[in-house]
């Protein structure tokens, strides 16, 4: 009798510890999978307003429009208005209504162009307050 109940817990604890061990190793491949993802993207943080910021996946394509200081839906050219776009890793200012469309004239942002741009990591339109950092992997 003795014999037959540890017999019995024996067998349900290693299926237990095959399963344990199971989740662990999937759960192991599973937070490698999501790191190398994440971490080959890199991420751009956009800064407008009262210092509000939109952070974007560089591995995203997305058209951010900021006008008067807010995200607005579609690009108009009114007011102050900035029309970012990023694709394939790369970030710029597509469009902008100021003056002498500076941030538009800094061109592209990337993990490649990071190091050899004049301003780094930034993308900087200074009359409308409106900024595109690369923050690579961090924050
Ligand atoms: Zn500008």
């Amino acid at each position: 009798m003795e014999c037959e109940t540890t017999e019995n817990r024996r067998k349900p604890n290693l299926l237990l510890m095959g399963a344990a061990v199971l989740f662990v190793a999937l759960a192991v491949v599973f937070c490698l999978l999501l790191q190398s993802r994440t971490s080959g993207a890199g991420a751009f943080r956009i800064r407008f307003g009262d210092g509000q910021t939109i952070t974007v996946r560089a591995d995203e394509t997305r058209v951010i429009v900021i006008r008067d200081g807010k995200p607005a839906e579609e690009p108009t050219g009114e007011g102050e208005e900035n029309v970012i776009r990023i694709e394939n890793g790369t970030a710029w200012m597509e469009h902008a209504t100021c003056k002498n469309r500076e941030c538009v004239k800094q061109g592209r942002l990337n993990a490649d162009t990071v190091g050899t741009r004049p301003l780094g990591p930034w993308i900087i339109c200074a009359p409308h307050g409106v900024s595109i950092e690369y923050i690579g992997d961090g924050s």
